[in-house]
């Protein structure tokens, strides 16, 4: 223990938790990365601006949420709450919309902070990987980003998730549906909060998850009655490829989704182990946002997939993921000479692309095993003077227990043998 502690609302990642992370990012990303996505990263902070107009004023996370802070220079900046709007701002700024190649699909992985009441699966940093598609409106870019969710669910051996759907509708039918609601929501027995929200950003009000609320909505005007034919149209087509794909989704009206920019599309998807932290990813189609950050119309599609929380979720469903250990060879040298030699050959077999590591440090035999042991190796090689002075060292296989003398010379070629 040290003086510090992480700060609240934040945890380390360490080994051998660590590595459940890594394969858990890998498994949302290598499905992108099979589907014409390239990685783009982006600074951890913004223009505070960037996320008021993006995200919305009106959001948790714009109003409560964030990070602000005033540089020594003056800018206002926030560290990133959210991974939208700053790959839509690059990919402006970078033109890659120009490049006459749209949509351009984007993947990222990295940190997000909200100032949030810490709990499980709920904290102040967390870590997202995320997909955009930008500049095309076609349902088959939507199917296409839930279908690769499911199937980076799927791989990781999730069983026990659900997919949301529904449609919100585009700028010609929500302004309608927005009075319609706005009528009924103002003839409610609401706290003063709540009312602000009616005028804000009425559909929240439908995302309110105390029951007293709940009760009183049962009758609210439902979205999928106000959506215009353009937009009925392309939501059946979603729908349509989703289903033909095998993928099973469940509509959901009252699916809103905490962001203002979004349109039509919007899906979440929520695993049944996690409580009230049950959102592991949501995402959906945001036509509006690239003129709202001052750029052309660019209908777009994205999501976002929660890396604490489908760690959390692998742990409800008692997922082990298979890790490989990722020593392959450790090596233990008994006294100053082998110590020379078997580091020289532990670099040896780093550079043949073997992975090997050493006992350091100049323990004894027993801690130096015991090392060998913890490393998840699969063999270990071990010598002492008798051994030098016969040019040979001793490989011994972790998992028969089986130990044989092998020429110094003839190690590396043996080992990368026994492991392919
Ligand atoms: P919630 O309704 O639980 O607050 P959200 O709608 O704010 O979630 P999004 O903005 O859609 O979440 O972010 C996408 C994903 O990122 C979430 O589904 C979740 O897995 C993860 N996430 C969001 N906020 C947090 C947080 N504070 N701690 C851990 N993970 C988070
Ligand atoms: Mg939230």
């Amino acid at each position: 223990m040290s003086t510090f502690k992480a700060p609240k609302g934040t945890y380390d990642l360490t080994p051998p938790d660590s590595a459940k992370y890594l394969a858990v990012r890998e498994a949302i990303s290598a499905p992108l990365k099979n589907s014409g996505y390239g990685y783009i990263e982006t600074p951890g902070f913004e223009d505070v601006a960037l996320f008021s107009r993006g995200v919305g004023e009106s959001t948790d996370i714009v109003s409560k949420e964030m990070y602000t802070l005033t540089t020594k220079g003056g800018s206002e900046l926030a560290l990133r709450p959210e991974g939208t709007a700053s790959v839509l701002r690059a990919a402006l700024e970078a033109n890659l919309h120009k490049l006459g190649n749209l949509p351009v699909k984007l993947w990222y992985s990295g940190s997000y902070y909200r100032y949030e009441r810490p709990q499980k699966g709920r904290y102040r940093h967390f870590s997202q990987v995320g997909a955009e598609a930008i500049g095309a409106e076609d349902p088959a870019l939507d199917a296409e980003l839930i279908i690769l969710a499911d199937q980076a669910y799927r791989t990781l051996g999730l069983q026990n998730f659900r997919i949301l759907l529904n449609s919100l509708g585009d700028k010609e039918c929500r302004p309608v549906y927005r009075d319609a609601l706005q009528e009924f929501l103002r003839e409610l027995d609401l706290d003063e909060d709540t009312r602000r929200r009616i005028d804000l950003n009425p559909l929240r009000v439908l995302d309110d998850k105390r029951p007293e609320v709940q009760k009183q909505l049962v009758g609210a005007p439902v979205l999928r009655d106000y959506l215009c034919d353009a937009c009925k149209a392309y939501h059946e087509e979603v729908r349509d490829l989703l289903t033909a794909a095998g993928v099973v989704y469940e509509d959901d009206e009252k699916l809103v989704r905490g962001l203002d920019y979004y349109t039509r599309t919007t899906f979440e998807f929520v695993h049944d182990g996690l409580g009230s932290q049950s959102a592991v990813g949501g995402g959906g189609r945001y036509d509006g946002l690239s003129e709202m950050i001052g750029g052309p119309a660019l209908p777009s599609v994205g999501w976002a997939l929660g890396v604490d929380r489908t760690v959390l979720a692998l742990e409800a469903e008692g997922i082990e993921l298979e890790l490989p250990s990722s020593t392959s060879v450790f090596a233990v040298p008994l006294g100053e000479e082998a110590r020379r030699v078997l580091f020289a050959k532990v670099t040896e077999l780093r550079r043949a692309g073997v992975a090997a590591d050493f006992a350091f440090g100049g323990r004894g035999l027993k801690g130096a095993m015991k090392s060998a042991n913890r490393s998840g190796a699969r063999f270990t090689v071990v010598a002492g003077e008798r051994d030098l002075a016969e040019g040979v060292v001793q490989l011994k296989d972790m998992e028969s227990g089986e130990q044989q003398a092998v020429a110094l010379d003839a190690l590396v070629a043996e080992v990368q043998q026994k492991l392919a």
